[in-house]
């Protein structure tokens, strides 16, 4: 078995029903067990600041499927949750779900690169991922606590039902 973290963005249709739906989704995954998910987080768009906030999680998954196997599933719950993929880099999708760690591997092929290459100066990764494993060790040996210090929050914030 294999500990895993996902990271969950949507902003698109109902990003708050989409991104509940993944973790649905990922709590129903063969061969997995969801372990645990953070709040849901409303963050600022990357890339196009034309595009509507974003809503993100971090899920810890633990699962027997082999790297590419993962990606996979992952990549089909996000066409059965309707995103259609474009050209434009970091523009708008309903889910997008990455895979940001998976034990202490260090993978690199044409489909997968692992840890996710994004994940050390991103808010909307750092922060929920810190909500779920405050003393998280990355495979290069960085603290998470000393990534999340060091990252700007960037108007993120724990997303509340009755705002
Ligand atoms: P970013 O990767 O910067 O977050 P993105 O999530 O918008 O941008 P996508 O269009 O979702 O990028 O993914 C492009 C490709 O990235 C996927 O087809 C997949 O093969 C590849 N990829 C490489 N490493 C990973 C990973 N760790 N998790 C998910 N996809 C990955
Ligand atoms: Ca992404
Ligand atoms: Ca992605
Ligand atoms: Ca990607």
């Amino acid at each position: 078995m294999s500990i895993c973290y996902i990271g969950v963005g949507s902003n698109l249709g109902d990003p708050v029903e989409k991104a509940q739906q993944a973790i649905i989704a990922l709590k129903e995954l063969k061969d997995s067990s969801v372990i645990n998910a953070s709040s849901l987080y409303c963050s600022k768009p990357m890339g196009p600041s034309d595009q509507p906030d974003y809503i993100n999680a971090v899920v810890k998954l633990e699962t027997s499927l082999r790297p590419l196997a993962l990606l996979d599933a992952l990549q089909q719950i996000e066409l059965t949750q309707g995103r259609v993929r474009k050209d434009e880099r970091w523009g708008p999708r309903t889910l997008d779900l990455d895979i940001l760690l998976i034990d202490n591997l260090q993978i690199e092929n044409e489909r997968l690169t692992v840890p996710h290459y994004g994940m050390c100066n991103r808010e909307f990764v750092l922060y929920p991922l810190f909500e779920i494993e405050p003393l998280l060790i990355l495979p290069n040996k960085k603290t998470l606590s000393t990534l999340v210090e060091n990252c700007p929050k960037n108007g993120l914030q724990i997303f509340n039902e009755i705002q």
